[in-house]
């Protein structure tokens, strides 16, 4: 080799090397962003990415610059942020309804979860797990000053997206912990009613307990499309401006069907309860789960009435039940002679995700295929109460029927006309359902325009049912007090309802 070349290999070598260190050090930064993003993202901070996702970026450059340092901080609860990502991407950062969710859900339920998950998110989760095996494994950024560095990776990291979803699981976990305590406590509790005056209206009391169904949907309140069409030209009450407590049944019910002023709990003292007090037969009929697997919280109401029948049993292939199933046990329920008044409450699978898994038919097959089997759903609903009014009105004896949702939905999706509406508790209709009244001394369609709360449900059963206690005033719709300040449970804390932004709802062109 002449003595040119060597000059030249000399150099390019050695500058292609550095060229490379240099490349991989980009690379390494490059990856170290984008995992900040995503773990960001992932575990539902989008709205302050760049203050949190900041932090988490510089906390990753910082920490990386000692092995162990990344395996003891980074690896576990990234780990766990990855593993949360669809949860986190889909429903945002943790509360005490997620925990509830996750928790209670059953194996059908996992897999009807995991089938619904766009697509985009399964490759993002991909994206994200890959980045996060390359930080681990290869990103080393050296430092001089080690103190510094390690003390300036912690306070970074404090103030990262990361940090604050290890607080939100830890309350939300610590919230949902007490509230079992108390509903598991609750069942071997007996209430302590202290009943005035007792002297039911009606024979016959239902309530039906709606699910994941928004109001603006309803074609009742005034969507064009006909959805609820019994719901929408019955006598009845439509109360429009009720609120549910929480956004997500587990949170919800507990306070709407016993005593509760926000954060607290007393489900000893609930609907069951109160007609057990006033003489009355009570029958619960659920299309949702037993305790144990779905729905814990609900279930230590259900406990104490004088008969249950859950139909989610056996296998989770198996007990993907229709609502309808439970027509046929609402007319035992009914048939069963009884000298005085009878409260049957039917607890439905109504509109939970995924929705088209809750009926036998989409009957509108527009091409926004959630939106469509979401409608469906409300029919089916809406075709559930016409029958059992029908069953009752057969009776030829007094009876009244209320049904509300325990609370609403919102849509997640940014592709016009396409729906994908979730559990959430940022938006207001998250929190606006209905409440009707059907009974068989209402002649007229009434909507009352009225924001009532459904922690004021307790007042309202016990008017309802004729009860006068000492523990609760008894109020219908039209007594309560206006009130311009009610609160919801959103995430792990009460907040001013009006504080709340709108997610108008979708109207899909035919
Ligand atoms: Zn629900």
């Amino acid at each position: 080799m002449c003595q040119k070349h060597y000059a030249y290999v000399r150099i390019f070598f050695p500058s292609l090397f550095v060229c490379l260190i240099i490349f991989m050090k980009y690379l390494d930064v490059v990856i170290t962003l984008l995992l900040s993003l995503l773990l960001t993202i992932g575990v539902g901070y989008e709205d302050t990415i760049i203050s949190v996702g900041g932090y988490l970026f510089l906390a990753l450059i910082f920490l990386s610059s000692k092995q162990w340092l990344k395996w003891l901080f980074i690896f576990p609860i990234g780990l766990i942020a990855t593993l949360y990502f669809q949860t986190g991407y889909i429903y945002g950062h943790p509360n005490i309804g997620i925990v509830a969710s996750l928790l209670e859900t059953n194996k059908r339920e996992i897999i009807e979860f995991l089938f619904a998950i766009p697509i985009k998110v399964w490759i993002l989760n991909l994206i994200l797990l890959a980045t996060f095996s390359y930080y681990l494994i290869r990103v080393e950024f050296e430092f001089k000053w080690r103190k510094v560095v390690f003390v300036s990776g912690c306070i970074c990291f404090y103030f990262s997206s990361l940090s604050l979803f290890v607080s939100h699981c830890y309350n939300s976990t610590e919230h949902y912990i007490k509230q079992i305590d108390a509903l598991k406590n609750s069942i071997h509790q007996s209430a302590n009613w202290h009943i005035l005056k007792a002297k039911p209206r009606y024979k016959t009391y239902v309530l039906i307990i709606g699910e994941s169904m928004r109001k603006d949907y309803m074609s009742s309140y005034g969507y064009p499309i006909n959805s609820t069409p019994f719901l929408a030209t019955t006598p009845g009450i439509l109360v429009n401006g009720y609120l549910s407590t929480a956004s997500h049944t587990a949170v919800s019910l507990p306070r709407t069907l016993a005593i509760s002023h926000g954060l607290d709990l007393h489900p000893v003292n609930n609907i069951i309860t109160l007609a057990n007090a006033a003489k009355m037969k009570t029958i619960w009929l659920s299309n949702q789960g037993f305790i144990g697997q779905y729905d814990t919280a609900v279930s230590a109401i259900a406990v104490h009435a004088s008969e249950k029948k859950f139909l989610k049993k056996g296998n989770f292939l198996t007990n993907n039940t229709s609502d309808y199933a439970l027509l046929p046990l609402f007319k035992q329920a009914l048939a069963q002679p009884y000298n005085g008044s009878k409260l049957i409450v039917l607890h439905i699978m109504g509109s939970h995700e995924n929705f088209c898994d809750r009926i036998k038919k989409d009957i509108y097959n527009f091409k926004d295929k959630d939106l469509s089997c979401y409608l469906s759903t409300y029919n089916q609903t809406d075709t559930i109460i016409k029958t059992i009014v029908n069953d009752l009105k057969a009776t030829q004896d007094s009876y009244s029927l209320m049904y509300f949702s325990d609370h609403g939905l919102n849509n997640v999706s940014t592709i016009k006309g396409k729906t994908q509406l979730v559990h959430g508790d940022l938006y207001k209709q998250n929190y606006e359902v209905p409440l009707i009244e059907i009974a068989s001394d209402i002649h007229q369609h009434t909507m009352l325009n009225k924001q009532i709360s459904a922690f004021d449900f307790m007042s309202i059963f016990s008017n309802w049912i004729g009860v006068k206690t000492a523990q609760l005033p008894s109020l219908n719709v039209y007594q309560l007090p206006q009130n311009k300040k009610i609160q919801v449970l959103s995430g792990n804390q009460m907040v001013l309802f009006k504080s709340l932004k709108n997610d108008p709802d979708e109207i899909i062109q035919r």
